[in-house]
């Protein structure tokens, strides 16, 4: 017996919030069931060779819970296909072999370590080079050569947000027929939608705030080419790098309230940021949510109320020694990489994510040693405010009773 259900309401020009919880989310056709059962199975029956029941056949290929997750981050991102990964970086790996060798990037300077990683360490070795610049708006004409395939921006850039616009660099790399790729994971498809500002390709790690749970690793890549669609769902079948049936249902569940956390983080986070804004023990605060922040007017124009997100750092008083005693001074902010969950976290960079960059490169970009990072939760803000402050005040209480106080730390 098929029970018929009503259809669900949530179309393109629904809300976000309307989109996150229906978008790829049918009830059963069978049961009514309202949440999609998680599918095992590896394999699909087919009525006659070459003809399978329904629209799957085997699961490295496709699966019902992968399938209404992609639905879901295409409708999320306003694009026509998306393509979930087994993480962010194997999401980054497939584009990267999407290119002939011979091919050429732009990337920017601080883009995300692991990405960093693939395109120094990995890509040469099917004839991809990479080549970085710090102020891709200002001269990435400069870098374009008939090589040149793909431009790679991260906005924010971690762990200093810088913001990129998007519109003028996609403008520049399409004169030219480049393909633009934004990596969104900082801000999540509910606060930017690059393709939006013109950009190709969206990717994120999906482990951050679309899950939103600090309990699953996967990716996903979104677009509107068919030609694009065409070559990456054929990547992501013949490389294999695809995230689990439990793990796609997981992401898709955390994702139904999306917009509800990325909103409480950002107030999270510009409550903090105000605050440590006014504290004598800060040299810096680097958050695009504040008046303060150099590309504040990009924040405005390409985040949703120009919101900054739930991330920030910040340059403490005392050096290194200050920064590494303020996380194990929180209580409520736990010292772990990674962000984007529903608990606070805070780290170290120079010495934790951003350790393998050298010295010179890392302050280039303002990764000093006594810059902290923030991913801030969805606890309550007065909480969060006061923790850091309590932190703030005897991390730096107790480096200046050592004698390791001043700007440069060790
Ligand atoms: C974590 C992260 C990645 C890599 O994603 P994984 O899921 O850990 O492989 C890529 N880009 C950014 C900005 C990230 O924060």
């Amino acid at each position: 017996m098929t029970i018929t259900t009503p259809p669900r309401a949530s179309s393109p020009s629904s809300g976000f919030g309307t989109r996150a919880v229906h978008a790829g989310s049918e009830h059963d056709p069978s049961t009514g069931a309202v949440i999609p059962a998680i599918s095992l199975s590896t394999t699909f029956a087919q009525s006659a060779v070459g003809q399978p029941v329904g629209e799957y056949e085997y699961s490295r290929s496709s699966n019902p819970n992968r399938k209404n997750f992609e639905d879901m981050v295409a409708a999320l991102e306003n694009a026509k296909h998306a393509l979930a990964f087994s993480s962010g970086s194997a999401t980054t790996a497939v584009i990267l072999q999407s290119l002939a060798s011979g091919s050429h990037v732009i990337s920017v300077s601080d883009v995300y370590g692991g990405t960093h990683r693939y395109f120094t360490q990995v890509a040469k070795a099917h004839g991809v080079k990479v080549t970085f610049t710090p102020e891709i708006e200002v001269d990435i004409r400069e870098h374009i050569t008939p090589a040149t395939k793909l431009v790679w921006i991260e906005t924010p850039s971690n762990p200093t947000l810088r913001l990129v616009d998007i519109r003028a660099v996609a403008t520049a790399a399409h004169e030219h027929g480049i393909m633009v790729v934004v990596d969104n994971t900082f801000l999540s498809p509910y606060i930017q939608n690059p393709l939006d500002h013109g950009a190709d390709i969206v990717v994120h790690s999906v482990t951050k705030y679309i899950n939103g749970h600090s309990d699953v690793v996967m990716g996903v890549a979104a677009f509107n080419s068919e030609e694009l669609f065409k070559r990456l769902s054929f990547l992501q079948n013949a490389i294999g790098a695809i995230p689990s049936a439990f793990d796609s249902w997981l992401a898709h569940r955390g994702a139904k309230t999306l917009h509800l956390r990325a909103r409480e983080a950002t107030t999270n986070a510009t409550a903090v940021g105000h605050a440590l804004e006014a504290s004598p023990h800060v040299i810096a605060v680097n958050y695009p949510g504040l008046d303060s922040h150099p590309h504040r007017a990009i924040a405005k124009k390409q985040h949703r109320n120009g919101m900054g997100g739930g991330m920030l750092s910040f340059r403490i008083r005392g050096g290194h020694a200050a920064a590494e005693r303020f996380c194990q001074l929180t209580r409520i902010f736990t010292l772990a990489e990674s962000l984007g969950g529903v608990e606070s976290l805070c780290e170290v960079p120079s010495s934790m994510t951003h350790a393998g960059i050298p010295r010179e490169q890392r302050e280039a970009v303002g990764v000093f040693d006594d810059l902290v990072r923030l991913s801030c939760g969805v606890e309550d803000a007065e909480d969060l405010k006061n923790d850091v402050l309590q932190a703030l005040e005897r991390a730096v209480a107790e480096t200046v009773t050592n004698g390791t106080n001043g700007l440069n730390g060790h």
